[in-house]
């Protein structure tokens, strides 16, 4: 199926780098569900799924830490596929995994009570509220430094828009132009990929990539959200067969590489308090973690602490769906027992990790575009107000 699909050495290491198998006794682990399974299923063609495969994340942790690269995540999430389940729960896991389409209505994100128990929806994960999103008039480009496309993903769009606005109003401060793609409410495919719906995240992530095509000449795809970030370079050419073009970077490396040293000087008015950063899984196996970190401190931010968890539980829409709550809430307790009821700022360029980790931790989760314009606001009205006493 995969290059490498049958390399595995039975080391191991994947079992011991998976943040499900640590927490959940149940669960069997990425060896047995990703090549073991996949072997047992070449020689027994219809073999049924493993209980429990349906717990794993995906967050490709267990990947990153095999010296074989066997594709473990991504023959789990074949793997997830041949499960069977009821119609209920197969009509909730169609809609969960096109949230571009889910993104056209917002308000269904908050259906609550029976009929969100019925459809298996955890009733006690919070779920996003929407934030509506002007779409802007395309740049022009005269005068700027080059132009850089702005993802704005499927999430973003409906439920933090004001990340793109913000992501939007530093680009051009540092002198671009930004163009927003895609032109319509669209989807990586990381979400069907993820919940073992392969097929159908390749068909989502087509008509994406039909989209973006068009974007010749840009000099980057500045992405706003972790998993869209590392399924557009990784997955896409990989595993989905297509084609990105530009270079795709998240907003934190391109803010750290592009913004003007006067742009980080001026922060220095703005105080920020304790700040907290989560590198979500998906970053941390896409590009290692510490842009982020560096980010942070190089806005001078008073205190900067790393949270200590590896995946946090979100995982998408997975802490959404009923049977994964359990989970979802041990693997956010770390992070929890970590922050021990401090306050201050949380970090994190996932709508869904802040979602979840604000509700684990109390913590006020901020995406990073959000947090440096308005620090970059907050230190011009500093300024203002210092000269202004100033003159009289
Ligand atoms: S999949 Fe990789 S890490 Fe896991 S047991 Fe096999 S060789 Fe080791
Ligand atoms: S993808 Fe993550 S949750 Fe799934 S088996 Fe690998 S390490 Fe465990």
């Amino acid at each position: 199926m995969f290059d490498a699909d049958d390399a595995c050495l039975k080391c191991s290491l994947c079992v011991t780098a998976c943040p499900v198998y640590r927490e959940d006794p149940q669960f069997p682990g990425p060896k047995v569900l990703g090549p073991e399974w996949h072997r047992a299923a070449l020689a027994l063609p219809g073999l049924t799924a493993a209980d429990h495969v349906d717990d794993c994340t995906f967050c490709q942790l267990c990947e990153a830490a095999c010296p074989a690269d066997v594709p473990v995540a991504h023959l789990i999430a074949h793997h997830k596929a041949s499960q069977a389940k009821s119609p209920v729960v197969r009509l909730r896991d169609a809609v969960l995994a096109r949230p571009h389409l889910m993104a056209r209505a917002p308000g269904l994100a908050g259906l609550g009570g029976p009929p969100a128990r019925w459809v298996g929806l955890s009733v006690e994960t919070r779920r996003p509220r929407p934030q509506p999103l002007r779409w802007p008039a395309e740049p022009a480009a005269t005068g700027a430094r080059g132009i850089v496309a702005l993802f704005v993903d499927c999430f973003t769009r409906a439920y933090d828009g004001g990340a793109a606005e913000a992501a939007s109003r530093l680009l051009k401060a540092w002198g671009y132009a930004v163009r927003w793609v895609p032109r319509e409410s669209r989807c990586c495919g990381a979400a069907a990929y993820a919940a073992g719906q392969p097929a159908t995240a390749r068909r989502i992530a087509a008509a994406t990539a039909e989209d973006l095509g068009v974007n010749h000449g840009v000099q980057a795809i500045v992405t706003l959200n972790a998993t869209c970030d590392g399924t557009l370079r990784d997955e896409w050419p990989r595993y989905f067969h297509q084609d990105v073009p530009a270079p795709v970077v998240p907003f934190a490396a391109f803010a750290l590489a592009e913004a003007p040293p006067a742009f980080w000087d001026s922060l220095v008015a703005s105080p920020s308090g304790l700040v907290f950063v989560h590198t979500t899984c998906r970053a941390k196996v896409s590009q290692g973690e510490g842009a982020l970190l560096a980010l942070a401190r190089r806005a001078g931010a008073d205190v900067v602490e790393r949270l200590d968890v590896e995946c946090c539980g979100a995982a998408g829409s997975y802490a959404f769906k009923a049977e994964h709550h359990g989970v979802a809430q041990r693997l956010g307790r770390r992070a929890a027992g970590q922050v021990g009821g401090r306050s201050g700022t949380l970090l994190v360029d996932s709508g869904t990790c802040a979602l979840h980790l604000s509700q684990m931790t109390g913590l006020y989760a901020e995406h990073p575009a959000r947090w440096l314009d308005q620090r970059r606001r907050g230190s011009e009205a500093n300024l203002g107000r210092s000269t202004a006493a100033r003159r009289t």
